[in-house]
């Protein structure tokens, strides 16, 4: 054995003396992308489409556009198709939406369209893990500097799960597109001359993220990222960021084709009075890049392309271990469930610690709707307890039917959750509502276990709390 190696490696030397070098070909420069822009919906793209036209006409940076769902979902007030046959449609509206910018290196994701706000739901709808193998590789083949996404938390607002689930996904594979260990079959190249399998890329750390968010109070993220002007007019173009963003946007006929029909009547001065006022325009000036995240030095708010000729540190150096760093109450606590818990395990688990969320746990519901509100009780595992709630509601508001004392099993926590009727409201009274707090307080075995609190929006509409 020993034997037949020796001679194998002399034949391949001396075979190598005799041919002229097999090139190796580079990556394709055509698909290297500086920004990447991944976005939940056709239409999502808009978040960002003015700071777009401003980083290619001025900037003269390359983009490209990942979309998560190819938007099945929702009404068509448009024509007929609706479901599949509306997403084969929504592809086209927003790779045409994004060819009026000059964004031809657009993809899809093959999330389902999802309406509901439950982050969770849209990622297991989708199927989490395809879809998070799928965008390691756009990333990996796009090979961008910054990414444009949706910002992974809950809010008072259209809190999209699709959006959270998109700004999930991209959180994830920003810190595992670099790793040669993630996905290896996306970077090994074939070993036979035509093995299809295998895709040949390169490991790619991405150096920031910044995001966008659905909340309805856009003003509490002032001061939280680098702002641009989309007012500003293009020296290249000679026309306001806005107005070419808005040019693009008029491609999602089947999205919302009355306000299209609408400008696409409108002078350019009555459209720059509607886009200029705070309540009526789509995009606030100046607009802020959320900082989500970065693998560079540099502070919160510096310019999106600063510290990119750093060498990136490793995003798992960035991981920790809780992002509250108060000390907390010992056993037994009650804290928020279900998707809050979710995002407090998320946000330390992908260095997110910094990343502005709601500073009260809030939610926004259709009024007269139930309000689920789930908890998690953290007690001792040797034995079981008896758990017991107190609610405290605002006027009007009513606990559903569950039995607020709850026989626990000998675990270290316990989800249990509760309901909560929210009353109708009219039209009147919705115009002047405001945010109510619904508060828990727990006992275990008679000792106390602290409260949580839950600001609740009851709104004219929205979608569902989960599908
Ligand atoms: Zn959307």
């Amino acid at each position: 054995m020993k034997c037949m190696l020796s001679w194998g490696a002399i034949a391949v030397a001396a075979a190598a003396q005799a041919q002229t070098p097999q090139k190796v070909n580079a990556p394709d420069d055509r698909y290297k992308a500086d920004i990447l822009i991944v976005v939940a919906h056709p239409d999502d793209e808009a978040f960002f489409t003015p700071y777009a036209v401003k980083a290619l006409n001025d900037m003269h940076k390359s983009v490209a556009v990942v979309f998560s769902t190819r938007g099945g979902s929702g009404a068509n007030r448009f024509t007929a198709e609706r479901g599949p046959a509306m997403a084969n449609e929504r592809e086209i509206e927003a790779r045409e939406a994004c060819s009026k910018l000059g964004i031809r290196n657009v993809w899809f994701l093959d999330g389902k369209d999802s309406a509901s706000q439950n982050v969770l739901d849209s990622l297991s709808n989708w199927g989490h893990g395809a879809n998070l193998e799928k965008l390691v590789g756009l990333i990996r083949l796009t090979r961008p500097e910054v990414i444009l996404t949706h910002h992974p938390g809950i809010f008072i607002g259209e809190d999209h799960g699709d959006h959270q689930a998109t700004g999930v996904l991209v959180f994830e594979a920003f810190d595992l597109a670099g790793n040669s260990a993630v996905f290896p079959a996306q970077l090994s190249g074939d070993m036979t001359h035509y093995e299809s399998y295998l895709s040949n890329l390169r490991p790619w750390q991405a150096k920031k993220v910044y995001v966008g968010s659905d909340a309805d109070d856009g003003k509490q993220f002032n001061g939280t990222g680098p702002t641009y002007s989309p007012r500003e007019v293009s020296p290249a173009l000679k026309k306001p960021y806005w107005r070419v963003a808005l040019d693009s946007a008029m491609a999602h006929k089947t999205q919302f084709p009355e306000d299209i029909e609408r400008m696409s009547k409108m002078t350019d001065e009555q459209l720059e009075k509607i886009m200029g006022d705070p309540n009526t325009g789509w995009w606030p000036d100046p607009s802020t890049l959320i900082f989500g995240k970065s693998v560079v030095g540099g502070s919160a708010t510096d310019p999106v392309f600063s510290h990119m000729d750093e060498t990136p540190v490793n995003p798992a150096s960035q991981v920790t271990g809780s992002c509250d760093s108060s000390d907390k109450p010992g056993l037994p606590r009650l804290e928020l469930g279900g998707l809050w818990q979710f995002y407090s395990n998320f946000y330390p688990a992908h260095g997110l610690c910094h990343l502005k969320i709601a500073a009260t746990p809030e939610f926004g519901i259709k009024a007269g709707s139930t309000l689920v509100v789930p908890l998690v009780v953290l007690h001792d595992t040797t034995k079981p307890a008896q758990l017991s709630l107190t609610i405290k509601l605002p006027e009007g508001w009513k606990a559903g039917p569950h039995d607020l004392k709850f026989a626990l099993p000998a675990e270290g926590s316990s989800a249990v959750s509760i309901q909560v009727e929210t009353p109708a409201l009219s039209a009147e009274e919705l115009k002047k509502a405001v945010p109510q707090e619904v508060h828990v307080t727990a006992e275990v075995d008679g000792k106390a276990a602290g409260e949580v609190i839950l600001r609740v929006a009851l709104k004219a509409g929205g979608l569902p709390q989960s599908l």
